[in-house]
């Protein structure tokens, strides 16, 4: 499958990887929008949110952020978690990604 996200997950194609287990990969975004900008995304490929069926994955996707935010030492000052779905959500990777951005007060509503 020609995915970009699965070609990170096996380590076919570098990034700057923060996190591994045998479920969750998280590396660092190559166009950070933010101070800390991580990726966390399944090891399984899984196109959208619309697609994820795995209610333990979708935790530790979660559980993964949580640990980075706090290995960060961002945890007490905060951060925000995005998952874009499809063309309104602003998807451009079809690979399921969970944003983890940190190090900055972020604005709302998002754009
Ligand atoms: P989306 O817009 O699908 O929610 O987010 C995709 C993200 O993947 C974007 O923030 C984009 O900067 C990031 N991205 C795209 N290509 C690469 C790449 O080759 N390596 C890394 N580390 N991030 C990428
Ligand atoms: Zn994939």
């Amino acid at each position: 499958m020609d995915c970009l996200f699965c070609k990170i997950a096996s380590g076919d194609i570098d990034a700057d990887i923060v996190h591994e287990d045998e479920a969750v990969v998280a590396f660092r975004d190559i166009a950070p929008q933010a101070p800390h900008h991580i990726l966390v995304i399944p090891r399984r490929h899984i196109a959208t949110l619309n697609a994820l069926d795995d209610a333990e994955l979708g935790g530790r996707l979660v559980l993964a952020a949580q640990r980075i935010a706090a290995d960060l030492g961002v945890a007490e000052d905060g951060y925000r978690l995005v998952m874009n779905c499809n063309a309104h959500g602003g998807q451009t990777v079809f690979h399921v990604h969970l944003h983890l951005l940190a190090g900055r007060a972020m604005g709302w509503p998002p754009g």
